[in-house]
């Protein structure tokens, strides 16, 4: 099963020449298409499936600053603070509210971290409160569970998925840019060691600068111009209910699980800490990179030989630029949800709410997480190729921070002064693994 996708429609002619080229119909390329319409350039935005199809529909829904990587902190706030105007702006609702978020545990553990994450974000500013065990409780009325704290971040909120990445394409097209979907890009036109554009499998689009917003698909698509990135996905299942009593407004996490009231009354849920990780061949070129995270999580993460080995975004095909390529075969990642998760999912919540027993499931989805090394992404020009930007590897919480990324990603791209310092995300981190640190709290 997928989850619910608002649908819009493409355009009927692909330019032959524009400013830039967008690859990838994401919330990370949809945003970035957004900003750079907004500056006066000419945009096409390019999809190999529906816009919003992979990660960006299949996400919880979560816009939050909260428990974030320090380094992605300023990227979270000036997107919290962009997601307020934005229905406006668009003319359409996002589904976004300022609804504030809340953890809860009845772990020690997790309550030393939020109390260390808390005191050193309040030198960015950021004003979330660690709860005693009685206010956790006062917070989480119909629960049964005794918790011992918790943590509120009463400024973050939780928008719709399934609308929110295709409204900000469309409001990219209002200002002027085309989307061209079912359109794969194949390779980039490169002419005397620079970018001058896009070949597609509709045609050659001419350009001055192309940005690969592809997802999972980024590293791909580079290793395909011999530009390394290291990259790794991991496959996690959701599901959302049909319309059930309110516990809470916004984002609710708990050990195991997590949920986020929807604006159909319904709740999406997120099994946390459990993922799929599939052997590939990609995933061996950059096993040295990513084994400090798997060591880490080497608990929570199951392991297959799957479909990922021989095709899919990790494999290690050859394709020529005039035939058919990878992005081709698969139009949209759709990894199935995990039932046995999902059953554990309903199980958990009945145990922490009573209300919330005998949920009725409406629809289940599994996601492909890509993730960098170092959990942050990268958003930067590729400099040995110029004309050449990047903006992928959100490792799972590229939703909330897509507004400012795509301003960030556009800022570059036209030369103008950045929405915040572009440092911690440049790519020549991925290749020189300078400041390369392990993944911050995620
Ligand atoms: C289960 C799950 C829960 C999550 N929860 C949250 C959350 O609560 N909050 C949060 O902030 N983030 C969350 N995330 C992460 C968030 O969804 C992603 O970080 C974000 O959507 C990434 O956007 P993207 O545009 O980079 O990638 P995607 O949404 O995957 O988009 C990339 C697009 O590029 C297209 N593409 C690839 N190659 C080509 C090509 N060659 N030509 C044309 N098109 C191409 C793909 O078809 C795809 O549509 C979650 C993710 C998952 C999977």
């Amino acid at each position: 099963m997928s989850p619910p996708l608002q649908s819009i429609p493409s355009n009927d002619t692909l330019p032959s020449a524009v400013d830039v080229v967008v690859i990838g119909g994401g919330m990370a390329g949809s945003a970035a298409a957004y900003a750079l319409a907004g500056k006066g350039l000419s945009v096409a935005l390019l999809e190999k499936g529906q816009v919003g199809g992979e990660q960006t529909s299949r996400n919880w829904g979560w816009c939050r600053q909260q428990h974030r990587d320090l380094r992605e902190l300023p990227l979270a706030q000036k997107s919290l603070a962009m997601w307020g105007g934005l229905a406006a702006e668009l003319g359409s609702d996002t589904g976004f509210r300022r609804t504030g978020l809340l953890y809860v545990t009845t772990r020690p553990a997790d309550l030393a971290m939020w109390e260390t994450w808390t005191s050193r974000a309040r030198g960015h500013q950021m004003h979330s409160r660690v709860l005693t065990a009685a206010e956790a409780r006062a917070m989480t009325p119909g629960s049964t569970v005794a918790w011992i704290g918790g943590v509120h971040s009463p400024t973050d909120g939780r928008a719709e998925p399934a609308v929110a990445g295709p409204a900000i394409a469309e409001g990219a097209r209002r200002r002027g840019a085309s989307i061209h979907q079912q359109c794969a890009a194949r390779g980039l036109d490169i002419e005397a060691g620079r970018v001058r554009g896009v070949m597609t499998e509709k045609g050659r689009i001419r350009s001055q600068a192309v940005l690969v917003a592809g997802g999972a698909w980024t590293s791909l698509f580079c290793r395909h111009h011999g530009i390394r990135l290291p990259q790794a996905g991991v496959i996690s299942t959701s599901f959302f209910t049909e319309a059930a009593p309110q516990v809470v407004e916004g984002g609710l996490s708990m050990p195991e699980v997590t949920i986020r009231r929807r604006l159909d009354g319904g709740y999406t849920v997120g099994l946390t800490g459990r993922g799929r990780l599939e052997l590939s061949p990609q995933g061996l070129l950059y096993a040295r990179q990513f084994w400090p995270t798997f060591r880490k999580r080497r608990r929570d993460l199951s392991l297959s030989i799957g479909r990922s080995f021989l095709s899919g975004p990790e494999g290690l095909p050859r394709w020529r630029l005039d035939g058919v390529s990878p992005f081709e075969r698969i139009r949209t990642l759709d990894p199935p949800a995990d039932p046995s998760l999902i059953r554990k999912g309903l199980a958990r919540l009945a145990a922490s709410y009573p209300a919330l027993s005998g949920l009725k499931v409406a629809s289940g989805w599994g996601g492909l997480i890509d993730s960098t090394p170092d959990g942050i992404p990268v958003i930067s020009p590729v400099d040995p190729l110029p004309g050449l930007y990047l903006s992928t590897g959100y490792t799972g919480h590229g939703f909330g921070i897509g507004p400012a990324a795509g301003q960030l990603a556009a800022d570059l791209i036209v030369g103008d002064p950045p929405i915040v310092d572009p440092h911690p995300y440049r790519y020549r981190r991925m290749i020189d693994g300078t400041d390369l640190g392990a993944p911050g709290m995620l």
